[in-house]
């Protein structure tokens, strides 16, 4: 069944209006960021667009195992003439890094998220908090719109809704969502492969690194929260980088008794990327809210400046308000 969708013609008339798109997604893009961009934007050249990508982030390695790059810029968006510009996966401008100013000041402009604490910030803004991940909402806007998608965009928005909804483990995974899913397995994705890839690996960097993060690692309130840190010389040390700090904040989650994990990570001197998780009831949008950032109920973050201690005291502060 059809998931309404808001303002779909209008979205179907800014598509049809214009020739030359530019893509844009969040900071430090992950599955679901890099999926709905570069699936979106492989739509759009198949319906006869001038289409590019724009990342304020690098594109991390193991995203080249999609044919992609062709479709990734690192030109001035500014000297392309784009007749529409349009953001996946950004709950806020400022997600979109050194490209806000120029994506907020462009007079047509269209924003497809699924952030529960979304802030409009485009002249379309499409949000869905129902759905698993920017990639679905990605499918059904394409499907809606009977655009047809292919073998390569079916495998990119595949990866999107896998690794937003933790390989379909995650309470965001719906019936919908796995519609969605049997549809694109429909087009002989070598979905084995990407589960394998992206779900079931790690770089030596990275597994160094959950040494570091167990060795920090401190229980708080009862057990019920854990909290580690990374330290820029701790990243340095391991040759790793923020990009490998990925999902191993899920590893810490799941000790047992604990409802709410934390991982920070030092990203410049004192400038600090907090991720939190929720296994449970606490909302960890409503945490990273309380300090400037955002994201789902069950995964948020903020980036914060200060010393790791005092950020710290302040995070569990938060938690134990709402703790139930
Ligand atoms: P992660 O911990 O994987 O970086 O982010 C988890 C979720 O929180 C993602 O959905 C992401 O969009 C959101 N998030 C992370 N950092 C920020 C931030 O600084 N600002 C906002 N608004 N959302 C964030
Ligand atoms: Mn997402």
């Amino acid at each position: 069944m059809n998931r309404k969708i808001e303002n779909l013609e209008k979205f179907k008339e800014y598509i049809e209006q214009s020739k030359n798109i530019a893509i844009f997604t969040h900071l430090i893009p992950d599955g679901d960021a890099i999926g709905s961009a570069f699936g979106l934007a492989k739509l759009l050249k198949k319906l006869g667009k001038k289409v590019k990508v724009y990342l304020p982030s690098n594109l991390p390695e193991e995203y080249k195992y999609f044919n992609i790059l062709d479709y990734l810029s690192c030109d001035n968006p500014l000297n392309n003439n784009f007749d529409l510009l349009i953001a996946t996966d950004c709950g806020a401008y400022d997600r979109l890094g050194d490209y806000s100013k120029y994506f907020l000041s462009h007079s047509k402009t269209i924003v497809i998220d699924h952030h529960i604490s979304f802030e409009p910030f485009a002249k379309l803004n499409l949000l869905s908090v129902e759905s698993s991940s920017a990639s679905e909402f990605v499918y059904d806007l394409i499907c809606q719109c009977n655009y047809e998608i292919d073998k390569e965009i079916a495998e990119l928005l595949y990866l999107g809704i896998l690794r937003d909804s933790g390989g379909f483990m995650y309470s965001c995974t719906t019936p919908h969502t796995l519609r969605a899913v049997a549809n694109l397995l429909e087009y002989k994705i070598d979905y084995e492969n990407i589960n394998r890839y992206f779900m079931m690996r790690s770089s030596y960097e990275k597994t160094m690194l959950l040494k570091v993060v167990l060795n920090n690692l401190k229980l708080f309130l009862n057990n019920e929260v854990v909290i580690s840190h990374i330290s820029m010389d701790e990243l340095c040390m391991n040759k790793a980088t923020i990009e490998d700090t990925g999902g191993i904040i899920a590893q810490i989650l799941s000790i047992d008794k604990v409802q709410v994990a934390v991982l920070i990570t030092e990203t410049t001197k004192n400038v600090h990327k907090v991720s939190i998780r929720s296994k449970f009831e606490v909302d960890a949008s409503q945490i990273a809210l309380e300090f400037g950032g955002g994201g789902h109920k069950k995964a948020s973050g903020f980036q914060i400046t200060g010393k790791i201690d005092n950020i710290i005291t302040k995070i569990i502060k938060s938690i134990e308000k709402r703790l139930v």
